[in-house]
């Protein structure tokens, strides 16, 4: 039985082995690693290679504020006592380029966003002004009534980002901001990562499909469904191969089948040491190398990791238990991270613990590193975890519901007393 941490070490290194990555840019398309996506579509997609910029940001220097464009030597001593008044020679609006180069003396009405005309270097917001009583609409003055700081309100060249300079790096995930930029850089076709494949199978001969009439000794197939809602939120793609019977035959023909279609495989059920439970024999007989058979984790002790070399793709092989809670916390644990891993994600594909204090006494048999499931919220700056009500045995799917996190307790503790810290994964995301 390894421990977790080793069994995580063990486990994570693993996707080096699986390696889709290549910062190989020209090898685009080929082999497909790296596909080509519309800009929208991009949108939780992991960035394959990296993004340069061809303009300065902002484009050109602008004017952060309605206002006037002036000379700051004209104005920097005024006051509404001692106000100056200048000469509006030109107004320019938002997408307008500016015809009249600003004098001494002159001023021209801007608004935001408006490109700065030439000898004007400071920008009067409009709130420090007063226009002068029946004017010419044409040719008309402005009172300046308070001397702005020289460099406010006028955005420079360049001053967020210079041309040619890293934009965004290969292996970030694309959310909202990054589709603004890739937008305002004019990069509309996006070199992603291909989403990881994941196959999915539910072993057990006593398992149904959900919409079936439940005969005696039967039990739905939970496990199929929640590990396809995992593996979608993860930026995956889910294979459901559904339920096999507890016969080698079928079960060697079904892994055979998840091994050809899919990146990762992910089989609950039939690990533990039960006398229908073939699945370790089956892939060592596939000519998988096992590199984890039990973990000294609780729940989810009985798991297996397997890898199948070859072209044109190495697999990972997750035989997970089939309790329902063992089958969430193996895959919070240990399959999300190397789903984000093997999808391309440079950084961000780890587990993400806080320390938080417990709300609550947790128990623990002490015998393995054990996962309480409940909820982390933020309380005054601290995070504070609450375990779920009821049952925490392997068993019980129902109080999982509207849970963030799983509270771990050490092997060799067999209470963390309400009050004290503990370590918690956060298991949404
Ligand atoms: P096993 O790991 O095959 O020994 O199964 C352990 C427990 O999990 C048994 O009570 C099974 O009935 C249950 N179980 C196995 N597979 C599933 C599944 N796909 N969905 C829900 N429960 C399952
Ligand atoms: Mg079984």
């Amino acid at each position: 039985m390894l421990p977790v941490a080793a069994a995580e070490a063990i486990i994570f290194d693993l996707v080096p082995a699986c390696d889709r990555l290549t910062d190989d840019p020209n090898s685009i398309g080929k082999n497909p690693p790296v596909e080509i996506v519309d800009l929208l579509a991009s949108a939780g997609r992991i960035l394959a290679a990296p993004v340069t910029g061809k303009l300065d940001f902002p484009h050109w220097d602008n004017s952060a504020m309605d206002g006037y464009a002036v000379h700051y030597a004209d104005v920097e001593h005024c006051s509404p006592q001692q106000p100056v008044v200048l000469k509006v020679v030109e107004e320019i609006p938002a997408g307008k380029v500016p015809q009249v180069v600003v004098q001494r003396g002159e001023a021209a009405r801007i608004f935001t966003g408006s490109m700065i005309p030439e000898g004007a270097d400071a920008i009067v917001i409009q709130e420090t002004t007063q226009q002068d009583e029946g004017d010419n609409p044409l040719e008309h003055s402005i009172w300046i009534l308070e001397a702005p700081n020289s460099r406010d309100f006028i955005r420079h060249k360049g001053d967020f980002y210079q041309a040619g300079a890293n934009l965004l790096e290969a292996g970030i995930k694309i959310s909202a901001p990054e589709v603004a930029i890739l937008a305002a850089v004019q990069c509309t076709q996006i070199p992603v990562y291909r989403p990881v494949k994941v196959a999915i199978l539910s072993t057990g001969d006593e398992l149904v499909i959900p919409d079936q009439v439940l005969q005696l000794g039967q039990i739905v197939d939970s496990n199929q469904y929640a590990l396809a809602a995992l593996v979608q939120q993860a930026g995956a793609i889910p294979i459901r191969l559904g339920i096999i019977p507890d016969r080698p035959d079928l079960l060697r023909e079904a892994i055979a089948k998840a091994v050809a279609e899919a990146d990762i495989v992910l089989s609950t059920g039939g690990v533990s040491v039960g006398d229908y439970d073939y699945i370790d024999r089956l892939l060592t007989e596939l000519g998988a190398m096992i590199h984890v058979k039990s973990v000294a984790i609780k729940p989810g002790k009985p798991l297996t990791v397997a890898t199948f070399a070859g072209e044109p793709k190495a697999v990972i092989y997750f035989g997970i238990p089939g309790n329902p809670a063992s089958a969430l916390v193996s895959f919070w644990r240990f399959v999300q991270p190397v789903i984000k891993k093997m999808s391309g994600l440079a950084d961000d594909w780890q587990p993400r613990w806080v320390e938080a204090h417990t709300q609550q006494n947790l128990r623990a048999d002490g015998l393995r590193e054990s996962y309480l499931w409940g909820r982390v919220h933020l309380y005054e700056g601290q995070y504070q975890f609450t375990p779920a009500g009821g049952s925490h045995s392997s068993g019980n799917l129902i109080n999982l519901s509207q849970t963030n996190a799983l509270a771990v307790v050490a092997i060799g503790t067999t209470l963390i007393p309400a009050g004290a810290s503990v370590r918690v994964l956060l298991t949404q995301n």
